[in-house]
């Protein structure tokens, strides 16, 4: 195509092939190539668009450009790349009418392996990047994410006008270090909620996640009671979930338990993100969830290793301060927020929603 006059279609015409380095897609089919233009000075300027808060080879991805364009058009004068972000979702606010792009559930097989700590730790990434998040602490059975997050506040309620004149009772979110947070250890004692019964422990969620203001949210991180099927339940009838993101250590025992984590989100057919290795290292070993991830072709988000800051920060409710200070977990935590987010935007791309069709 060399030499061809340079416009707006022939410019779009030697991109939208391209394969972009991270979801391995056409840029036209994944919908990042949002315009390309020639100024009135002859400059080019290429927009492209990412569903993802951080994209990791976005240098990678401009040389790819760089090079189409330069070979197609030797003689382009400047040429500008712009990058915006515009985090793609499922809108999974599902029957409670949320305004949440995704909702995320966190969950592990046995408690212990650090899942609490994975879902506030994903969070606080998700918003380091830049995302809106929410945090709710759905463990009814053991609620430690207000520990966690170092907060004793309680949520208040506020009223609001509705739509039609009547006034509404909406609870106004905990805020940890900038994240929205809910626990149902702000309602509830713990030896209430043992002893809670599948239809008890459905409505208390719905209420729970339905009357709080989130408002308007690209990432709503759940973390889930360990092993049990009844909240996973509940939430995949009430939302359209993202997909769940599994924790486990690299015991074999506890990789056992993971399987029928996975097995368990799959029965309720909430999609499976992928798995998380935590505590990896000299105590545990390392490496067994990816091996189980490729058995169970599930993606592997990466391995958090055993490190002792993250036993301290967490039990004096700094965990903010992994993900935000240089600490020396801070790259493994950021990396898995980044795939988690990568493989939520793969599956819309690979899925893409269309909408309702319309019989008149
Ligand atoms: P779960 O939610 O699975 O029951 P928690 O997140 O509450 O587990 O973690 C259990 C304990 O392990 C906590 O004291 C936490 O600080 C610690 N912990 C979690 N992940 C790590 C890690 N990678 N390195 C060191 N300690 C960790």
């Amino acid at each position: 195509m060399a030499n061809s006059e340079i416009n707006e279609a022939s410019l779009q015409s030697c991109l939208k092939e391209l394969i972009d380095p991270v979801f391995q897609k056409p840029l036209s089919a994944s919908g990042f190539l949002k315009g390309a233009n020639v100024g009135e000075d002859g400059g080019v300027s290429i927009q492209i668009e990412l569903p993802v808060p951080s994209y990791p080879l976005q240098s990678e991805l401009s040389e790819l450009i760089e090079n189409a364009v330069r070979t197609a058009f030797p003689d382009c004068e400047g040429l500008k790349i712009e990058y915006s972000i515009n985090i793609k979702g499922k809108n999974s606010g599902g029957r409670l009418g949320l305004n949440v792009k995704n909702v995320i559930a966190v969950g592990a097989g046995k408690g212990g392996v650090g899942k609490s700590t994975v879902a506030a730790s994903l969070a606080f990434a998700l918003k380091k990047y830049g995302a809106r998040v929410g945090l709710v602490d759905a463990d009814v059975y053991g609620p430690s994410i207000p520990h966690l997050v170092g907060t004793s506040e309680k949520p208040v309620a506020q009223e609001f006008q509705g739509k039609d004149g009547q006034t509404l009772t909406r609870i106004i979110p905990v805020e940890a270090d900038g994240l929205k947070v809910m626990s149902m250890a702000f309602f509830v004692e713990p030896e209430q909620a043992v002893i809670w019964r599948g239809p008890m422990l459905h409505k208390a969620i719905s209420q729970f996640l339905q009357d709080t203001e989130w408002g308007e949210l690209d990432y709503l991180v759940i973390d889930m009671p360990p092993g049990t099927g009844d909240v996973s339940l509940t939430l995949s009838q009430l939302l359209d979930l993202a997909g769940a993101v599994v924790v486990c250590s690299p015991q074999q025992v506890a990789l056992l338990d993971a399987v029928k984590a996975v097995q368990m989100f799959r029965q309720v057919k909430i999609p499976v993100l992928g798995i998380v290795e935590n505590m990896s290292g000299d105590i545990f070993g390392r490496g067994g969830a990816q091996t189980k991830g490729e058995e169970l072709q599930i993606p592997f988000l990466g391995e958090i290793p055993m490190n002792a800051e993250i036993r301290e920060k967490s039990d004096v409710g700094n965990i903010s301060q992994l993900v935000e200070a240089d600490s020396e977990s801070q790259a493994c935590l950021l990396k898995v927020a980044e795939n988690t987010a990568i493989e939520i935007a793969r599956t819309l791309i690979e899925n893409p929603i269309r909408p309702p069709l319309e019989i008149l």
